[in-house]
């Protein structure tokens, strides 16, 4: 990124992945995601090329059964893009994905559910051995949405403070295996946050190259927004040194992340800094996740559009509505917000809080949403007023 290193960074260790490396004083790479489901190869391949086209310096795809695991290799052989590869649960598939792709991303939280009698520390030392085998860096990734359940309620409700003490003792436990070549990243749904947990983990651990992200930060053009909040604040302040700006956009147009990325970057190093309006975050906040290979029903970019025009009339009301495209992290990352959905093959739950209200069909969840969202307002004094009707709740959720 031309000029964007001008600005003092933090003096992190570089890190080698593939053609790319990150920290160490090098260019902010910029990154981005498939949403294609990684068994399917044609897609994946158009996506990855598309993406390198858009200038992405590294593509990760998201490893979840042994069929995606499988599709690696002729993936491989069809593109040259430094690949990353995000490891849910079955932490195990590692072995298989590390020959072909430069680096492995495991998340803390993900890493209790297989094998729960097998101590954390061997599943790490596990990963740094296929990690180190193989010539491959490793990415730390922890999410507010599945924190170390060793963590969760730990700090007197202080959720940043989960993530970062989550990152830290994964970098000792990497440290103490001999295992230097990791990045971390700290990622929430909240600008405030992602600024707060950056920078008290880079106070600390300064040497660490960090993966800046906002998670779920939605639709176009609120999503960049609420990404280059968190970014002017932390890249000015020499923190960060590889980014993804996570939005929700259809297959067709992810390169945008990537042209999203780059703008931010530039403004940055040019000093274009954009002000924050001050009740930013005291309005609705509409998240939804950049989708991924998980999607269970491609109808969910259109609804998360549908949604974002549906609540319109609610912006002036500090709420959050949060749409989310699959069953691995849907559950949990809508339980913080007002109202949640998350997509099921052929129904979208509709929670409030962590209540599940109902699953409805594709064509009849936005009439249910409506109801909530007014039942909601008259609650908080605002909004629209009409006649409160029964509405029938079915549960015939997944
Ligand atoms: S919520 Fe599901 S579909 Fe959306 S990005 Fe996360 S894992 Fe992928």
């Amino acid at each position: 990124m031309p000029g964007a290193d001008a600005r003092p960074r933090n003096p992190t260790r570089p890190v080698r992945v593939g053609r790319t490396t990150i920290g160490g004083g090098h260019p902010i790479a910029v990154q981005s995601m498939c949403a294609t489901r990684t068994s399917d190869v044609e897609a994946t391949v158009r996506q990855i090329l598309d993406l390198e086209r858009a200038g992405a310096d590294l593509v990760r795809l998201a490893v979840d059964s042994a069929a995606d695991a499988a599709a690696l290799p002729a993936i491989r052989d069809r593109v040259s893009a430094n690949l990353s590869v995000d490891l849910q649960e079955n932490y195990r598939l590692a072995a298989q994905v590390a020959p072909h792709v430069e680096k492995i991303r495991y998340n803390p939280g993900h890493l209790y559910h297989h094998e729960k009698s097998r101590p954390v520390g061997d599943k790490v030392a596990f990963l740094a051995e296929v990690a180190a085998k193989h010539d491959r860096a490793i990415r730390v990734g922890v999410n507010c949405g599945s924190i170390d359940p060793a963590k969760a309620g730990r700090f007197g409700g202080d959720s940043v403070a989960e993530m970062v003490e989550s990152a830290l003792e994964h970098c000792a436990l990497l440290d103490d295996l001999g295992f230097t070549r990791y990045i971390v990243s700290l990622k929430d749904s909240d600008p405030a946050k992602v600024i707060d947990a950056n920078r008290r983990f880079a106070a600390r651990r300064p040497d660490v190259p960090l993966h800046l992200g906002v998670t779920e930060a939605g639709l176009p053009p609120d999503g960049v927004i609420k990404t280059r909040v968190a970014f002017e604040q932390l890249v000015s302040r020499g923190i960060g040194d590889t980014i993804r700006v996570s939005l929700t956009l259809p297959n067709d147009r992810k390169g945008e992340e990537i042209a999203a990325g780059r703008r931010i970057l530039e403004d940055i190093a040019l000093g274009r800094f954009r002000s924050v309006p001050e009740n930013l975050g005291k309005r609705l906040n509409i998240i939804s996740c950049p989708s991924c290979s998980r999607v269970e029903n491609e109808a969910f970019v259109e609804l998360a559009e549908k949604v974002r025009d549906l609540a319109a009339y609610a912006r002036d009301h500090a709420l959050t509505i949060a749409v989310m495209g699959c069953r691995v992290n849907g559950p949990g990352e809508t339980d913080d917000a007002d109202l949640g959905l998350w997509c099921a093959p052929t129904h979208v739950n509709l929670k409030r809080k962590s209540e599940t209200i109902g699953a409805f069909r594709y064509d009849e969840v936005l009439a249910r949403l409506k109801v909530e969202l007014d039942r909601l307002l008259a609650e908080r004094g605002g909004g629209e007023t009409r006649p409160r009707e029964p509405v029938r709740v079915r549960r015939t959720g997944p």
